[in-house]
């Protein structure tokens, strides 16, 4: 087994993606109460006891507000930066790791590199992992695509990349206009419009599988997503989703 990789759920109301290796189990992020991660985890074959570590992003309550239930309850290591660390009850935790944005990092045989993103928390973050040669880039908020970001994701075997919202939807739909400007703006979220873009510019000749989240419920749908991301994905390769309900079954790399 080289690496695979499912979705507890994606979206604005939580967010908990899990990956498996040969000798490693993690969690990036946990939205989810202890209830329903435990739910969750047992629909893809596991219990929080199996986890080796939570890494996390940054503090937005759809990243990190199961962190630390789950994390207490499980004695479980978590990995952050110091920025995201700040969060209210994380400094409690016994078994913290503050990581280095700039420096690679192992989970036993997973090694992560955190991506330094353009979202509007503390010190927020994004990682790569890969096992036995094998890339996963997970990429979720980000209101702006960065010289950085593309050179990091280039040749990934798998992605999960955010489709966050349509602009015009955006502009037209339920959310004050405050709210319209920060996810639409540099340090919100990924259109779809740039995320296809990003996909234009890093090397995806050998990605597997491309998986579309954050997909928010009032300012996209599944199709204008799709429709985007296929124009330069290609119309016939199978894309995946990972939604707020269902998440994302295991795929394999
Ligand atoms: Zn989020
Ligand atoms: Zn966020």
């Amino acid at each position: 087994m080289s690496l695979q990789f499912a979705s507890l759920g994606s979206g604005s109301r939580g967010n908990a993606t899990v990956i498996r290796s040969e000798n490693a189990l993690i969690l990036i992020d946990n939205g989810f109460t202890i209830k329903e991660t435990e739910r969750r985890l047992q629909q893809l074959g596991h219990s929080p006891q199996d986890l080796s570590a939570i890494l996390v992003t940054h503090e937005h309550s759809d990243h990190i507000k199961g962190v630390a239930p789950l994390a207490r309850k499980y004695q479980l290591p978590v990995y952050l930066t110091h920025g995201t660390a700040q969060y209210n009850g994380i400094s409690q935790l016994h078994d913290l790791h503050e990581i280095n944005l700039h420096r690679p990092f192992a989970v036993a045989d997973i090694e992560v590199k955190p991506v330094a993103v353009p979202h509007d928390a503390r010190e927020p973050c994004q990682f790569v992992v890969s096992s036995q040669n094998k890339t996963l880039g997970v990429l979720t908020d980000l209101g702006s695509i960065t010289p950085f970001v593309i050179e990091q994701y280039r040749l990934c075997d798998a992605l999960m990349l955010e489709c966050n919202h349509d602009p015009k939807m955006l502009a037209t739909g339920p959310y004050p206009p405050s709210l319209k400007q920060r996810v639409g703006g540099r340090w919100g979220h990924l259109s779809n419009h740039q995320a296809a873009d990003l996909l234009q510019n890093i090397e995806i000749e050998k990605l597997e599988h491309l998986v579309l989240c954050h997909i928010s419920e009032k300012n996209n749908t599944e199709a204008l997503a799709r429709d985007s991301i296929k124009t330069i994905y290609g119309e016939n390769k199978t894309l995946h989703l990972a939604d707020q309900e269902q998440g994302l079954t295991w795929l394999a790399i």
